[in-house]
């Protein structure tokens, strides 16, 4: 496994590789990584002659007053546990050398894909994901991507990011890895204490009762969302900021259920803010 810091050390990676080899897959995280960025990982190294994981807490997808200060940074344990996945190249980079300090070009996807939901709640969020993930793109020029369903909307944007502007990418969307319990992993997990990480559970049987009620017949997005909001607002601990039903494509609000519609729940646990989602009919689970 090879460790690089700056963009001349990753040219010179990439050079050879490109020459000698057809596929290159790309696992964007800002680390603190957990078996959900790892199962990425191991998808890419199935599906990919050669794979590289990013590690970058970008700063520009942070807001005022969010959690870019104190978000999870350990470089060590993160290269222990890639190295035991196969990848090939890992690129981690500081803030000054992914941003050029007059940096003034922006990647947006505008419209209610970016607007609505973790977009209405983090204004400026996905604009600074897309730019990172384009310019990530323009350095490594990797065959596929891979990004989690964990972060559905963002994985529905950086869709439509690449494909209007014919970025030569496949993205891989690879499922949500659980606890045992059913929280999804998420390094934000780490900020909470006993009490708020059994409090956070509430998200999960949220999501599992609402594929219960589409098992059970009903198709009215608007009553199935209206059992979600009152199921959460009794939930101890939790703070609801959006529960909805979206049709994945367009990310529009559909009037009848149907199953590859998904549930998506955002909601804070005392200062920690959790998203979770699921599509009404279930796929098998994975558990980490
Ligand atoms: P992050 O480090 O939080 O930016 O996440 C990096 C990538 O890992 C994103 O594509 C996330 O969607 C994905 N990811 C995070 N948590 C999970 C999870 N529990 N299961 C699957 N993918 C995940």
């Amino acid at each position: 496994m090879q460790l690089v810091h700056t963009k001349a050390e990753l040219h010179q990676a990439l050079e050879d590789i490109r020459r000698r080899h057809r596929s290159l897959g790309l696992v964007p995280t800002m680390g603190a990584l957990h078996e959900g960025h790892l199962s990425l990982v191991r998808r890419s190294c199935a599906d990919n002659e050669i794979s590289l994981m990013s590690i970058f807490v970008n700063p520009t997808q942070f807001g005022p007053g969010e959690d870019l200060e104190r978000y999870p940074r350990d470089l060590e344990r993160d290269l222990r546990l890639a190295r035991q996945t196969g990848i090939n190249i890992v690129y981690a980079p500081e803030p000054r050398q992914v941003y050029d300090r007059d940096h003034s070009t922006w990647v947006e996807v505008p419209g209610p894909l970016s607007e609505s939901l973790c977009g209405a709640s983090r204004p400026g969020h996905f604009r600074g994901v897309c730019t990172v993930v384009a310019k990530l793109f323009n350095l490594v020029r990797p065959t596929r991507a891979y990004f989690g369903e964990k972060d559905f909307q963002q994985l529905s944007i950086l869709r439509a990011m690449t494909r209007q502007l014919d970025i030569p990418v496949q993205i891989i969307g690879c499922p949500i890895v659980r606890e045992p319990d059913g929280l999804a992993l998420s390094s934000r997990n780490i900020y909470l204490d006993d009490q708020q990480r059994q409090q956070a559970l509430a998200i999960f049987a949220c999501l599992q009762q609402t594929q219960r009620d589409y098992a059970a017949g009903e198709r009215s997005v608007m009553t199935l969302v209206r059992r979600m909001r009152s199921q959460m607002e009794t939930a101890p601990g939790l703070e609801l900021e959006y529960a909805e039903i979206r049709d994945p494509g367009d990310f529009g609000t559909p009037e009848q259920a149907e199953d590859h519609h998904r549930a998506l729940l955002a909601a804070r646990v005392g200062t920690t803010r959790l998203i979770d989602n699921m599509p009404l009919k279930p796929k098998p689970p994975i558990n980490a």
